[in-house]
Order: structure tokens, then sequence, then C-alpha cells
């Protein structure tokens, strides 16, 4: 009898359904996983790992949380799927736009790269403009504009460009330097530049902030020009506040994308925005997009739950605060005991321990660093039972059910540091 994971390499490419699961960065084969609840999973050889995948940051209370199953077992039982109109629809709707008030109108898609194509589409069908503007080191999901310099899965592999994306669609896609504002305004020429889309806190090459004034400076620039702002918070969204990025720096976009935590852990995303402009979507406007899954709603359930929750729980993101303030000290102390250079570089709930570089501004900074060390760091705290994301370039998450288990997961990535050194 094969191994599971032989099974996998014969039927799946890579033996995966997404990239980064297959640990091409660190090497060893990846653990399959038959359940996971609060901060643990559980591996199908039955060992126990305390998380900080998070399911690529889709999970803020904890795996299995009741509140969440209960919500999509009940609505399982009344049908997985109906192709007409919910209630339910409507209640997330109102509470996205209430949550996010830059959103004043949303359509429901399936996946946080429909949510970024749809977006851009709309960008380009407003303004009559086609070209896209976007950062190194920025994921926006695998859509072909985007995947030009596009961060973490692709950086690990190597590929800055997919092959299959016709130069037509890479010419009209202009990359620039997170945090570079000339870099932006040297692109920015006037009457083709149809949107900026940015991630508002970097994830994807790694934790990376945005500089003081830096988002203060999209959002002049693209005024000036004509040209939309859309922060792609798949990511960020529910996770760096209940506002996500642009609450916390207080910036509103044109656009928003939202994914991972919105649906609480299913598959469903969301763009929205001004109204004038979600209006042109099809069939309000000539805008087309469409899902026959879309609004799903066992993944509205669940979605509904979960930000009900958070708005219930206005304390929830100061322990996540506290928390990772806590790790990235320990970690950035546990560097500097082992003489390693790097940095810890954190906003909120997602955090990023970058072996070599001193301070990670671009992707310039991310692309140095000493990858050798971070597998044997990732490995270590993979011995002692600590599952991280498996690239350099990914942030590790919190949840809200780590706050029971931090003081033994803190001093095993401690270990795995001096493992590393
Ligand atoms: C994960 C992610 C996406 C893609 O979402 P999928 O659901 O994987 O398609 C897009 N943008 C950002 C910022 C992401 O982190």
């Amino acid at each position: 009898m094969s191994s599971a994971w032989d099974r996998a390499n014969e039927l799946m490419p890579g033996g995966v359904n997404s990239p980064v699961r297959a640990f091409g960065a660190v090497g060893g084969v990846p653990p399959f996983i038959a359940s996971a609840r609060g901060p643990y999973l559980r591996t199908t050889d039955g060992d126990e790992l305390i998380d900080f995948i998070a399911s690529w940051g889709a999970i803020v209370f904890g795996h299995a949380d009741p509140d969440v199953v209960d919500a999509i077992a009940k609505a399982a039982a009344r049908g997985t799927t109906y192709g007409l109109p919910t209630l339910g629809e409507v209640e997330f709707a109102e509470q996205v736009t209430t949550m996010v008030p830059s959103i004043q109108m949303l359509r429901m898609v399936n996946s946080g790269t429909e949510a970024t194509a749809s977006a851009l589409r709309l960008a380009r069908g407003a303004t009559g403009r086609d070209v896209l503007i976007k950062f190194e080191g920025c994921y926006h999901g695998h859509a072909d504009a985007f995947l030009v310099k596009a961060g973490s899965g692709l950086a690990t592999f190597g590929e800055p460009d997919s092959p299959g994306v016709p130069e037509g669609t890479a010419a009209t896609t202009r990359t620039v330097r997170f945090n570079d504002l000339d870099s932006v305004a040297a692109a920015m020429t006037p009457g083709d530049v149809a949107a900026v889309i940015v991630e508002p806190v970097a994830g994807n090459m790694g934790v990376v902030p945005p500089e003081s004034g830096f988002l203060e400076g999209l959002r002049r620039l693209t005024e000036r020009n004509g040209a939309l702002l859309i922060f792609d918070e798949v990511m960020t969204g529910f996770r760096v506040g209940p506002q996500g990025a642009q609450g916390r720096y207080n910036i509103d976009p044109d656009l928003t994308t939202l994914g991972k935590i919105v649906a609480g852990g299913m598959p469903a995303a969301v763009f929205g925005g001004r109204r004038d402009l979600m209006s042109q979507m099809a069939p309000s406007g000539p805008v087309y997009q469409a899902g026959t899954l879309a609004g799903n709603p066992i993944a509205v359930a669940s979605g509904l739950v979960t930000l009900r929750r958070i708005t219930s729980d206005p304390a929830l993101y100061d322990r996540l605060e506290a928390a990772g303030q806590e790790l990235e000290t320990r970690l950035t102390r546990a560097m500097r005991r082992h003489g390693i250079d790097g940095t810890v570089q954190r906003v909120g709930a997602m955090l990023t321990l970058f072996f070599g570089p001193t301070v990670v501004r671009s992707w310039d900074d991310a692309a140095v660093v000493d990858r050798e060390r971070f597998t044997r760091y990732f490995q270590g705290a993979l011995r002692r039972g600590v599952m991280l994301p498996p690239s350099p370039f990914e942030a590790m998450f919190l949840m809200d059910a780590h706050t029971d288990v931090l003081e033994t997961a803190a001093a095993a990535l401690e270990s795995a540091i001096g493992d590393a050194a």
C-alpha cells in the first residue's frame, strides 16, 4: 500500500491543490490533516500541532469553533445551494457594509482570486482604461493580470511570471515598489491607469507594513490621475482590526476585496466599494460577472456568525494584539540571543520572522532572506509540534485560541531559532 503522499502525487500536480502546501521551500513530506480544533491540527499520524497557518489567515477564533460549526450545520440542513436570492445574503451585505463603511455595495464571489479579478474588470470598465499598477511582492490571486512579480507562492518556486499569461495581458500590468511613492508616481502616466491595487499591509512577501504616508500618498496619486485605488484586504480584512487595514490606517479606497476571514473558513469572498462604481456591475450596469455558487447559503451563514461575533467582542483585537506583541518580543530576543541577523515584522495578528535583513520595506529587501536558515527554523518548530507556514515569504497568523498555548508555542519557536543559529 503506497503512502497517501505517493497516491496524491500520482493524481494531483505536486500532490496538492495549492502549490505552497507541497512544502517545496522547506523540503520533506507535508503532514496530512485529519481534523483541527482550537489552535491544534491533528495529523493522520495522530500528531497534534499548534497551527500558525490558520488556513492562510482564514481562521480568526480557532478551528472548529462551535458557533461557526453550528451555523454551518444548520445552514446545510436547509439545503446547500439554490441559485436564487436568500435573506442571509442581505444580512451578510448589511453586516459587511456596516463594519467597513467604504463598502457601500458589494458582490459575493467564491475566492479571493475571483474578487480581485472582478474588481479589476470593474475598474477597467468604469474608467475606460486598461493599465493596472501593482506592487512587487504583492499577491492578488492567480488571475492573469496579477501574475507579475506576485510574492510568496511564486517567489518560493522562483517563477516571477507564469507561462500561460499572454504577453499582451502582462503588458498592461506595471509593477512598482512597495513603500516607494516615487516609483508609483513615475508609473502613473495620464489617462491610461485604471487602478492601483495594493495589499495595504503586505502579507504575501512576509509581513511588510506600509510606512507612514505611503497609503495616503497612493490615495492622493490615484485621485489626481483619475485612477481607482483598490485595497486587496483578502488577508488583512478582519485580521488587523474590525475594519481591516483601511480602518487601522484611516484611508478609504474606491474598491475593496475581502476573503479568508470574511466567510469564517468557508469558500467565499467579496468585492465592493463606492455605490456609483458597484452600480456598474450587471445586471444594474454593463460590467459582467456572475457565479453559480456565489452567495452560497452555507458560506453566508459561516461568514455572518463570524462577523457578528467579531462585532460583539470588541476586546478580540486587543487580545490578538497582545499575543502578537508577546510573540514578536520573544522571537526578536531569541534571534539576538543567538547572534542571528534578522527582524520580526508584525501588524496585529500577522507576523513574519525574516532571517537576514534588519528591515524589510519592499520585495527587494525580502528577496535576500536566508532561506536555509528558515528551513532549519521551520523543521525545528515542526519537530517541537508547531506548524509554521512552510515558506520564508509568508505571514504566521494568530487565532484567539492561541492564547492558551502561546507560552508553549513561544518556547518551541525560541528553541527552533536555536536550531537555526
Ligand atoms: C489569499 C489572497 C488572495 C487570493 O485568495 P484565494 O481565495 O486564495 O483565491 C488574494 N489576495 C490576497 C491579499 C491574499 O492574501
